[in-house]
């Protein structure tokens, strides 16, 4: 067996002595109050950027570029990922979370701009976030950088997922629908590790925002408005 994976069911012992006495309240049943949509990149630690340790708090779906869309016969639908908890555990809050640098938002913009050759899996899900992503590349400002194309389109990424989810019959009206970028990259302002707010139920002036919501003001920023 690889030492890696040997390492970490070492590692699963020390959580199983630490959360020994932290399932009591959800044993059988969950409510989380939140579900976050990460990408799955291994520089986002889905529970830990939140500093969550408590289980049942966060429902976490994970996949490549934070999609929330799925197709389906009957055309594009919420993701049963992030619309189970929703549905069935009365969560009211839904955090898109996209980061700095998104490997799949690269590819994604690489694939408009020039093409890309992919396995048919990763098609699949370049399928899903090119779409509402061309839009953003015809849009960006002339002269930028690659790293800073694809930060911009990071953003506007995040903003069509959150659009998707405000605009489905399928996520009722009391549900907050939020999207932030996760910078490890020191490409916003503050530290690495920060969450920076961009969208709030499809609301993505940051002026607006921080007049909405004085509480957070602090941490609404964004790299582009469009
Ligand atoms: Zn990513």
């Amino acid at each position: 067996m690889h030492r890696t994976f040997v390492d970490l069911l070492d590692r699963n012992l020390d959580h199983a002595d630490a959360f020994a006495d932290r399932f009591d309240d959800v044993q059988t049943a969950q409510r989380p109050p939140v579900v976050t949509v990460c990408c799955s990149d291994s520089r986002v630690l889905q529970d830990h950027i939140w500093g969550n340790d408590t289980p049942g708090h966060l429902f976490t779906c994970g996949n490549i570029g934070n999609r929330v869309v799925e197709r389906t016969a009957a055309g594009d639908v919420v993701s049963g990922d992030v619309l189970y908890p929703i549905a069935h555990t009365g969560t009211e809050t839904v955090v898109v979370v996209g980061h700095t640098g998104c490997g799949a938002v690269t590819a994604a913009y690489e694939d408009l701009t020039g093409g890309v050759d992919e396995p048919p899996g990763i098609e699949r899900c370049l399928g899903l976030l090119e779409p509402p992503l061309e839009a953003g590349v015809a849009a960006l400002p002339g002269g930028l950088d690659r790293a800073t194309a694809v930060n911009y389109l990071v953003e506007y990424n995040v903003d069509r997922q959150v659009d998707f989810l405000v605009g489905s019959d399928e996520i009722p009206d009391r549900v907050d629908v939020i999207g932030v970028v996760y910078d490890f990259q020191d490409v916003y302002s503050g530290r690495r590790g920060e969450v920076h707010v961009i969208n709030v139920d499809g609301e993505r002036d940051a002026d607006d925002l921080r007049a909405a919501h004085p509480d957070i003001a602090s941490r609404i920023e964004r790299l582009w408005a469009y």
